[in-house]
This record gives structure tokens, sequence and C-alpha cells, in this order.
């Protein structure tokens, strides 16, 4: 039995377990399906202190696994199919295979990008639908890309793909962009990037049976329909929160984010930080400090428990 596992491997979690290491807990982190987490989909990392230089997703995350591991965490590539908070000790069962025991959680599973929820989008992921431009940008050498959305990522895609496309439009169905000014400027004194206002893709689709030849485009102020030939589609809409183990077991938003009191759940001795718990921030080192106190909240919770 563990004194803690921790769900999830980006800066929450990794965070967590570098504190939980050094306070003697031996931490059990299970990694997830995507370890180091949503960082490690993005490329250069400006607006992490500590990195004067900026620092690429990728590379951080190893930087903070090399430093929990340092100090005795384990880290292990695992999915978590199902829990049981209604016991003590806490039931974790990893890859519907095994069943881990621990005295606390610290959940940190962050979130996961959406799609649009249309029919052929799903079909046409990994043939020309992506949602994360630096995994996929590569593929796009000079070809004409689309990326949807009008936020922090979709400024971030946009710029990102011009690497290698030879154009990216923008489609936002508003007429003005939530993204923070400074992404917004770099975006459009992108000679490459163009953009498209008002607008809604109803549809992506393969004239070839094989990967993206265009979109249909609906205005969304008097819903004409138009066609737009492109090479790929990126979306970049934001993100759901990973807490599908935990519907019924925490008390959780209607959007499926858990609901904490600083970092306590609805079921004592479990925590919770980072984008998973958080709707306004969302931010690496938001997420990083929300993992810091998750694991000082667990260990004295413990301390507690085991004084009585
Ligand atoms: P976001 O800020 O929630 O923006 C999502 C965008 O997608 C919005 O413009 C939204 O349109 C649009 N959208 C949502 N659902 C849609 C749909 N069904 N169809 C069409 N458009 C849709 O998400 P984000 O850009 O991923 O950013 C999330 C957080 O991470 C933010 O706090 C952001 O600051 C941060 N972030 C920071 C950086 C950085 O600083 N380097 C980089 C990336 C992300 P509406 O505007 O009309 O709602």
């Amino acid at each position: 039995m563990r004194d803690v596992i921790i769900i999830g491997s980006g800066p929450a979690g990794l965070t967590a377990a570098i504190y939980g290491a050094r306070a003697d807990m031996k931490p059990l982190v299970l990694e997830g399906p995507q370890p180091g987490g949503q960082l490690t989909t993005t490329t250069d990392v400006e607006n992490f202190p500590g990195f004067p230089d900026g620092i690429m997703g990728p590379e951080m995350m190893d930087v903070f696994r090399k430093q929990a591991q340092r100090f005795g965490a384990d880290t292990e590539y695992g999915m978590v199919t199902r829990v049981d908070f209604t016991k003590w000790p806490f039931e974790v069962e990893v890859d519907e295979d095994r069943v881990e025991l621990a005295k606390t959680i610290v959940i940190t599973t962050g979130a996961s990008a959406k799609y649009l929820g249309l029919e052929n989008e799903q079909k046409l992921i990994g043939h020309g639908v992506s949602a994360c431009a630096t995994c996929d940008g590569f593929f796009f050498r000079d070809k004409e890309l689309a990326v949807v959305g009008g936020g922090d990522s979709a400024m971030e895609e946009a710029n990102f793909l011009t690497k290698f496309a030879s154009k990216v439009t923008l489609i936002h169905r508003r007429d003005s962009f939530r993204a923070s000014k400074i992404m917004q400027q770099r975006a459009l004194s992108n000679p490459k990037v163009e953009v498209i206002w008002n607008t809604q893709v109803v549809d992506v689709y393969t004239e070839t049976g094989e990967e993206v030849t265009g979109l249909q485009l609906q205005d969304t102020q008097n819903g004409e329909l138009r066609d737009f030939p492109v090479d790929g589609l990126f979306l970049a809409i934001g993100h759901r929160p990973n807490t599908t183990p935990f519907e019924g077991q925490l008390d959780l938003d209607e959007s499926g984010y858990i609901l904490v009191d600083g970092t306590k759940t609805s079921v004592p001795g479990v925590f919770a930080g980072g984008d998973v718990a958080d709707t306004v921030y969302r931010q690496a080192i938001t997420a990083a400090g929300m993992g810091c106190a998750a694991m000082l909240d667990a260990e004295r919770w413990l301390a507690e428990k085991e004084a009585h």
C-alpha cells in the first residue's frame, strides 16, 4: 500500500510528486495516456518562470519527471480505469487488470482537446484532422491548413503551423478573438495567416477517400454555406477535464471539473489540482502550484489521520 498515488503526470502531477517524494511518501505516479500531459503537445513554453530563454514543452516535462524521480517517486505508464473512494485505503484500478491501494490520492489528470463533433471529423483523425499542431504539423509541408478557434491555443497553433504550411486560415465563430493581445498580434502579423470571422465548420470531407480535401463552412450571421478547399483541419477549441473514472465518486461541476475547496475534493483524503480542477487559470505554472498545494494537503491529512 502506498502513502499516496498521484493520478496524472503534467506539471501538477509531477510537482506533487517532487513534494511527495521529498516528504518521504514514496509516491506512485500513474502517468496516463499521455505521459507529461498537455505540455508534451506544445512547442516553446515562454511564460514558466525559471527558463529565461524558454523551453520546449516535452523537454520541460522530462526535467520535472527527472526531478521527481531523483527523490524517489515511481512513475509508471498506466491508465486509471476505475477508482473506489468509498473504501479506505482507497482503490485505484490500473489498465483494468490490477488494483493499487493508497492512503491518500492526488488527482492531476488535466484536460483533453475538444473536437467539433462532426461525423467525418472522427473518421479523418490522422488523415488531415488533428487537435495537436506540434504532433502533426510536420506532415503538412507546403499544404494549406485551417485552424478553428479564437483562443491562445488557436493563435499558437496557427503560428506554429506556418513553419510547414504555405497558408493557414484561422476560422472563428465570432468577430473577435478571446486570445491575449500578444498572441493575437503574433498570429495577425504573420503573412501566412488569414482569418475568416463569424464562421463555423459544419463538415470536413475527403474527395480522395484518404486525406482531407476540404471543409464546408457556414456563416454564423446569415447561415450561408460555402466550400473551402484545404489539406488539413486543426482544432483548437478548448479542452474537457479528464474525470471519467471519478464520476459518481467525487462531486464534479456540470462540465465535469472536480469541485474543490482549495485542493480538497468531496472525499476526505482525496485531493485535486491543475486543469482537472481549474476552470479559470489553466496555466502550467498555476497547475504546478496547485499540485504542490494538493500534496502538502495530502501529507497533512495523512499525518493527522495516523496521529489518531
Ligand atoms: P479557450 O481560451 O477556451 O478558447 C477556445 C476557443 O474555441 C474560443 O475562441 C471559442 O470561441 C472556440 N470554440 C469553442 N467551442 C467551439 C466550437 N464548438 N466551435 C467553434 N469554436 C469553438 O481555449 P484555449 O485557446 O485552448 O486556451 C485555454 C487556456 O490555456 C487559456 O487560459 C489560455 O490562456 C491558455 N493558453 C495559454 C497559452 C500561452 O500563453 N502560451 C497557449 C495556449 C493556451 P468563443 O471565443 O466564441 O467562445
